[in-house]
């Protein structure tokens, strides 16, 4: 940074980028002001809200909270935490402060979007500057086009497109200066006890038990294990009996890690190495990707992405719901799925894409009932991310595939988790099975039934559906709506 500060005061306000390092707006502010604030909201416009005062999210965030102030503390200032409404909150915060100016990282989340745009209307109103920067994404809003200079909306042009595009700079470290006061010790009157989970309303959940890693300290250790295994990544990923992941997720979604440390490494490992950062690298691509997706089309959050398949007649019957929901509907690969989920809030990959085929194909619901339980449920859930997989998964979103993908429950798992390591731990009523026997349970003969201890009704539900006969009525659902659309 070059010159002398040109603002007296500046706030951060920090909201999914809870690091201190390698952050832009902190990098910015930085640079332009002689004293930066520092401070977190937990917001009551997202967490009022909430279905359940036991959420692993808000456990996670308080930990990382708390962390980012120590670190923060260690460098002479202090995180200044509130617990109110943000739109309401850092206005009157930078106001009593006397800031100049306040810098945050952009969010891409329509409802993100009004906040930030009120806010900076009531800042402006009091002639305080709202700056914002580029930091939860490598490339963002419309820095990746086609020549055309539309929007991708399929993934393989799009990543074709951000590798070409890429250069240093834009993985670049942005470093935080740090000099004497600053971060700055807020003013007493702003120091006030860090909050708890009581005081934030919420009950404490297995998020320690799980032993999660939260923070910057937990998300290096997690990069630090998978740097050990990203060489097998292209194969191991697709495995869930097998440690083949980062599990960085979770931190992405609240910035303890660096989207442009996470790119650099998987890009220079990638040229170094090969297919395992190679893959790796595409799957942060894909992050960007569903990024990008939402801020061009905002109407996805709630409606389909070809409008062709907008309002297919699902029969959402709630008993079916239910057994997806709580991992009962007789398909032990999805049990496993939606029991991993139900219990720890993450759900590998390639379960992801199962159950969800499963809810909308097998059991013919509305993609939008599974996408509102996964967000409900996950701890990296990302509206972005998260909403693109289940479009994806349901062909309503963007995909270059016809609708007629459709996962078969049985083959899936037989591939998959050929030896049952995932569906053992997830479904241990069903330990005693055999390798072959355990996909398709209803399918084994009575003995070896018997001999495992296992009654299908009793010990284990009968398959909900016929997966056969339900792919013909997904097959005939979706045709007949494709064909009236055109
Ligand atoms: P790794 O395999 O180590 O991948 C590294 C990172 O790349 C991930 O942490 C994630 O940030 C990104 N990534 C990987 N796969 C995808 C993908 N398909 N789309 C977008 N980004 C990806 N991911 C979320 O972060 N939040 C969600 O709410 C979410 N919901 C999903 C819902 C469905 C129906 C599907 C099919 C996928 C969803 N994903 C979501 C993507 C993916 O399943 C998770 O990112 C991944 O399982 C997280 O595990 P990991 O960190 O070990 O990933």
């Amino acid at each position: 940074m070059s010159g002398a500060p040109a603002a007296g005061a500046a706030l951060v306000w920090f909201r999914r980028d809870l690091r201190d390092f390698d952050h832009a707006a902190l990098h910015a502010a930085a640079g332009s002001a002689r004293t930066v604030f520092c401070a977190f909201v937990f917001d009551r416009e997202i967490l009022d809200p909430l279905a359940s005062r036991t959420d692993r999210r808000v456990e996670f965030i308080l930990a990382s909270v708390l962390e980012l102030d120590e670190a923060l503390r260690a460098r002479g200032g202090a995180l200044i935490v509130r617990h109110g409404f943000a739109r309401d909150e850092i206005p009157a915060l930078a106001q009593a402060l006397g800031v100049d100016e306040v810098h945050a990282n952009h969010d891409y989340e329509p409802a993100a979007i009004a906040r930030d745009d009120a806010v900076r209307d009531a800042l402006g109103a009091c002639g305080i500057a709202f700056n914002t920067h580029r930091d939860q994404v490598v490339f963002e809003r419309a820095q990746v086009l086609t020549r055309a200079g539309t929007p991708f909306t399929v993934f393989t042009p799009y990543r074709r497109a951000w590798l070409a595009r890429l250069v240093p700079a834009d993985v670049a470290p942005h470093a935080v200066a740090w000099r004497p006061g600053l971060p700055a010790l807020p003013p007493e009157v702003f120091r006030s006890r860090p909050p708890t989970l009581a005081s934030l309303g919420f009950a404490p959940t297995n998020l320690r038990t799980l032993g999660i890693p939260t923070g910057m300290q937990g998300g290096a250790r997690l990069l630090a294990a998978f740097r050990r295994r990203i060489d097998d990544y292209a194969t191991a990923r697709d495995y869930p009996a097998v440690d083949g992941t980062s599990h960085l997720s979770v931190h992405l979604r609240f910035g303890t890690v660096s989207i442009r440390a996470l790119a650099r490494y998987g890009h220079d490992t990638a040229l170094r190495v090969g297919p395992g950062a190679q893959t790796w690298l595409s799957e942060l691509i894909w992050r960007d990707f569903y990024a990008q997706l939402l801020w061009h089309f905002p109407r996805v959050v709630e409606h389909a992405f070809r409008p062709t398949l907008e309002a297919l007649p699902f029969p959402n019957d709630p008993a079916r719901i239910a057994a997806w929901c709580e991992g009962r509907t007789g398909y032990p690969l999805v049990d496993a799925g939606m029991r991993e989920l139900n219990t720890t809030g993450f759900m590998h990959n390639r379960l992801r894409m199962v159950t969800a085929s499963f809810l909308v194909k097998d059991l013919l619901v509305d993609w939008r009932i599974g996408e509102r339980y996964f967000a409900a449920r996950l701890i990296d859930y990302d509206l972005a991310s998260n909403n693109g997989g289940w479009q994806w998964a349901a062909s309503t979103g963007c995909d270059a595939q016809p609708w007629f993908r459709i996962f078969n429950p049985v083959t899936q798992s037989a591939r998959f988790d050929p030896t049952g390591g995932y569906i053992r731990k997830w479904v241990p009523e069903l330990a005693q099975l055999d390798d072959a026997s355990l996909h398709a349970p209803w399918l084994c003969p009575a003995e070896t039934l018997r001999a495992a201890g296992v009654t299908i009704g009793r010990e284990y539900p009968a398959p909900l559906v016929d997966h056969a006969a339900a792919r013909t009525a997904a097959l005939a659902l979706f045709g007949r709506a494709a064909k009236d659309a055109r």
